[in-house]
């Protein structure tokens, strides 16, 4: 039996995008494959509400995190953690041979836009990293209060990991000023894993280019000077054209709803699982920032977070432990992509039963 997924990511994947992984391949230096990643770029400008270039890699998300910062440092770069995958950004940066210095909330803290703005002034860094929606603890940063503070400073990079947000709240990267915002398709695109998306800005690229060591499969300048070469939208090595067909006709559905009406759609889940959390247990994380993608729950009731979710699979549904250290003390439910009020009622129905609630 198919379990029904509540974790943040791999999400659910609708059965009429998930055949178009099947269709038949082409040559992914023709002209087909041109006007597929074309008209991807397109949608996905949309997306992430910018300008900037668009490319692919077949990486799941982490790998154009790391091309990010591996690329993008000429001097040393400022990693703004609130979770597992803030933290994740400073390991990228040390195994990298990146010079790099990590600015760790606490669990369950947002970025403090005060703290960037003096950790900048030192002069030290020329590049940041800030994480949108860290989902090990299910908070949303306020990065347009961050974006205010970066644009004072215009000789830093600002990247942006949107990995599990992009398509699921309102992110809008050229007036936010991020040059470098990474995503990837299994989380709020609702798309199997395998693929990352980013948006780079020309600055960006021209700083890669000072940059020496960028290695090669993931260097930022190999990748966007091959996109942006003679209009052809083409990639260095042999990309994931399954991926591309479903995320070309994914695009299509998700610009038919609307993009305004999927963040809602996002934020309306996500206050009923709040509301259901605070009812029967606790938030974990800081009301004033909280996930618009995902809610993490504080077992206030003790419960074996592990049982809970086998019965929950026994009934078809499947919710997300706590991250890390946080296995048994927090649980997390997810609410992204295509799923709808009626699944998110449902699976807090299923939860209720079990427990006796
Ligand atoms: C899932 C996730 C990642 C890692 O993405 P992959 O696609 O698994 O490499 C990075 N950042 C955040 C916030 C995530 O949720």
């Amino acid at each position: 039996m198919h379990k029904k997924l509540f974790i943040p990511g791999p999400v659910d994947v609708r059965p009429d995008v998930l055949e178009k992984m099947a269709a038949p391949m082409i040559s992914h230096r023709g002209k087909a494959a041109t006007n597929l990643q074309k008209s991807i770029s397109e949608k996905m400008q949309k997306v992430f509400q910018t300008k900037n270039t668009i490319v692919l890699s077949t990486t799941s998300g982490s790998g154009l995190m790391e091309s990010a910062i591996r690329c993008c440092t000429a001097k040393r770069a400022a990693v703004f953690s609130i979770g597992a995958f803030g933290d994740r950004w400073y390991k990228m940066a040390t195994a990298n041979g990146v010079p790099a210095d990590k600015f760790r909330a606490e669990d369950g803290q947002a970025t403090d836009p005060k703290q960037v703005d003096e950790v900048l002034a030192t002069g030290k860094y020329d590049l940041i990293t800030v994480t949108h929606n860290e989902t090990s603890v299910g908070i949303m940063n306020p990065v347009a209060e961050i974006a205010e503070v970066v644009r004072k400073y215009p000789d830093v990079i600002f990247c942006v990991d949107t990995v599990s947000s992009m398509g699921g709240a309102d992110i809008p990267v050229d007036k936010w000023g991020i040059d470098f915002c990474i995503t990837s398709t299994q989380k709020c695109l609702g798309l199997p894993p395998g693929l990352s998306i980013a948006s780079v800005s020309e600055r960006a690229f021209q700083r890669a280019q000072t940059v020496p060591n960028r290695g090669l499969y993931l260097d930022i300048v190999e990748i966007y000077n091959k996109v942006k070469k003679d209009d052809k939208y083409q990639y260095p090595s042999t990309p994931s054209l399954s991926h591309m067909f479903a995320l070309d006709y994914q695009l299509d559905r998700i610009l038919e709803e609307g993009l305004e009406n999927r963040w809602n759609r996002h934020a309306e889940m996500a206050e009923v699982v709040r509301a259901w959390a605070r009812k029967h247990f606790a938030l974990f994380s800081d009301e004033r920032y909280l996930s618009n993608t995902l809610t993490t729950v504080k077992n206030t009731r003790g419960i074996s977070v592990a049982d809970l979710n086998k019965a929950l699979g026994e009934r078809g549904f499947e919710i997300s432990n706590g991250y890390g250290d946080l296995k048994e003390k927090t649980f997390r439910i997810a609410h992204m992509a295509d799923a709808q009020m009626e699944d998110v009622k449902a699976v807090l129905a299923a939860i209720e039963e079990v427990l006796g609630l």
